[in-house]
C-alpha cells in the first residue's frame, strides 16, 4: 500500500546509530517534529571495537547523554597493547571507555525518544530526488510503504545504508584496496589478555582489536584485506583471522560473528542536496577504524548539523554551508587516521607514522610505539 505524501514530520532522521540518535534528540529538543527510523529491529548487533574516545565521551555528555546506563557501565581503558607476531608493546593512551554497541545504540535511541522524537525500528527508508522519503515497514507479514514529505531529511544510515541510492549526486568513491570490516562477540574474554587494555593485533592482512565488554564478554573487530577473506575456506573469516594473528579462537568460548562492513575507506561526492537533505556520521564517509574515532565523529556530526537543520527549516539556509564546514573539519580530524592507515600498507612506513603521531600530541607516544612494533624495530619487548 502506498499512501500520498504527507507533512506530518518536520524532520525524518534515517538510521539510529550514534549520529542519527544524537541528531534526532537535538532536533526534538528544538521543538522540531522528528521521526527517527532504523531498518534493523533494536537492540541490534553492530560491528565495532566499542572503544569510545575522550572526544566522543565529551560530545555524548554535552548532548545530555552522559548518564545513560551503557555509558555509566562502560569500562575505562588507558593502555593499548600492540601485538605484531611475537612482539608486544604496551603504551599509554588517553582514557577510552569500552561500550557495548548494542546497548549503547539502544540507550541513545531511547534518549532521542525521551527528548521528544518518535522512533520506529524495522523500517527501511529511501530518499527520492524530490526529497520525499519512502518508509518501508518490514515487520509482520504484510510489509507496507508510506511516502512522507518532511521539511528536512537527515541521513545517518552508516556505510551500508543505501537510502541515497537514487541520487547520483551522493555516489560513493571507494579507495582502491580498501579493507573490509569483520567481527563479533566472544562469550568470554581470554585470560591471557589484560582486562584493562585494548589489545590490537597487526598482520600483513589487516588488524584485529579485542576489548573486554562490561558484561565480561569480548568484543572483536577487525579490518582485513578482501583478498585474504576470498582465500578462506572452512571456518568463518573471523575465526580464521583470530587464528592468523596468533590467538586461539577457543579462548573466547563461543564466538558469534556480527554482519560485516564492505570497503571501509570511502567518501561521498557531496553530503547535502537542495538545502534539505543532510548527511552525517559514517554515511558521509569513513577512513578506517584503527584510531577508534568513528563513534566520536558520528556523535559530533549529529550535534553539529543541528543549526544547519534549523536554518533550513526556517528558510534561511545557505546551500553548501554544511558541506563546507564538514570538509574543513574532517580534513583536520581525519588526518592522523589517514596517515596511520595509509602508512600501515606502505613498506618502510615507520617515519610516516611517527610524523603522523607528531601532529597529534596525545597520540604521538603510542603511534610511534606502534610503528616500532608493527614494523619490527628492535627496541621493543618480546611477549613474555
Ligand atoms: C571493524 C570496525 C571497528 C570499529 N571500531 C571502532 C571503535 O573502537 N571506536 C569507534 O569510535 N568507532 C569504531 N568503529 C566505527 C564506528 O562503528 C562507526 O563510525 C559508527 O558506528 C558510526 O555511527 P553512525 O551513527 O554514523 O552509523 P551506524 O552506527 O552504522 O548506524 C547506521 C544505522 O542506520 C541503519 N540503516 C541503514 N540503512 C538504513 C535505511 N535504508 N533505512 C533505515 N535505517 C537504515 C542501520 O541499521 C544502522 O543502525 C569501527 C568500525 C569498524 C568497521
Amino acid at each position: 500500500m502506498t499512501s500520498q505524501p504527507g507533512d506530518r514530520w518536520d524532520a525524518v532522521v534515517i538510521g539510529a546509530g550514534p549520529a542519527g540518535s544524537i541528531a534526532a534528540a537535538g532536533l526534538a529538543r528544538r521543538g522540531v517534529r522528528t521521526l527517527l527510523v532504523d531498518r534493523a529491529v533494536f537492540p541490534r548487533p553492530k560491528l565495532c571495537g566499542g572503544c569510545l574516545a575522550p572526544a566522543g565521551l565529551g560530545a555524548i555528555q554535552r548532548a545530555g547523554f552522559g548518564s545513560i546506563e551503557s555509558v555509566r557501565d562502560s569500562l575505562a581503558v588507558s593502555r593499548l597493547d600492540l601485538h605484531s607476531g611475537k612482539y608486544m608493546a604496551s603504551v599509554g593512551i588517553p582514557a577510552y571507555r569500552v561500550v557495548d554497541r548494542s546497548s549503547f545504540d539502544s540507550d541513545l535511541a531511547d534518549g532521542a525518544v525521551r527528548s521528544g522524537a518518535v522512533f520506529r525500528d524495522g523500517i527501511r527508508a529511501m530518499v527520492h530526488p524530490d526529497c520525499t522519503v519512502s518508509l518501508e515497514y518490514r515487520r509482520g507479514r504484510n510489509p507496507s510503504v508510506e511516502r512522507v514529505r518532511p521539511g528536512i531529511v537527515i541521513v545517518a544510515d552508516g556505510l551500508k545504508g543505501g537510502s541515497l541510492a537514487e541520487f547520483d549526486l551522493f555516489a560513493w568513491s571507494v579507495r582502491n584496496a580498501s579493507l573490509v570490516g569483520i567481527g563479533g562477540v566472544g562469550e568470554r574474554y581470554p585470560g591471557e589478555l589484560a582486562p584493562d587494555a585494548i589489545s590490537m593485533f597487526h598482520s600483513d592482512e589487516g588488524y584485529l582489536g579485542v576489548a573486554r565488554l562490561p558484561s565480561g564478554r569480548a568484543d572483536l573487530a577487525a579490518a582485513v584485506r578482501p583478498s585474504w577473506i576470498r582465500r578462506q575456506k572452512g571456518s568463518g573469516p573471523l575465526e580464521g583471522f583470530v587464528r592468523s594473528v596468533g590467538l586461539d579462537p577457543a579462548s573466547f568460548g563461543e564466538l558469534r560473528s556480527v554482519p560485516g562492513v564492505p570497503s571501509l575507506t570511502r567518501k561521498r561526492r557531496t553530503i547535502e542536496a537542495s538545502g534539505r537533505v543532510f548527511v552525517i556520521g559514517d554515511a558521509m564517509g569513513y577512513v578506517e577504524p584503527f584510531t577508534g574515532e568513528g563513534m566520536s565523529w558520528a556523535v559530533e556530526s549529529g550535534a553539529q548539523v543541528l543549526p544547519f537543520a534549523s536554518d533550513s527549516l526556517e528558510g534561511r539556509y545557505q546551500e553548501g554551508a554544511w558541506a563546507g564546514v564538514v570538509r574543513r573539519e574532517r580534513a583536520r580530524r581525519t588526518l592522523p587516521c589517514r596517515l596511520v592507515t595509509g602508512a600501515l600498507r606502505v613498506p618502510g612506513a615507520v617515519r610516516a607514522i611517527t610524523i603522523g603521531g607528531a601532529c597529534v600530541p596525545l597520540v604521538d607516544r603510542w603511534l610511534s610505539h606502534f610503528a616500532r612494533v608493527a614494523f619490527g624495530a628492535t627496541s621493543v619487548e618480546p611477549v613474555k
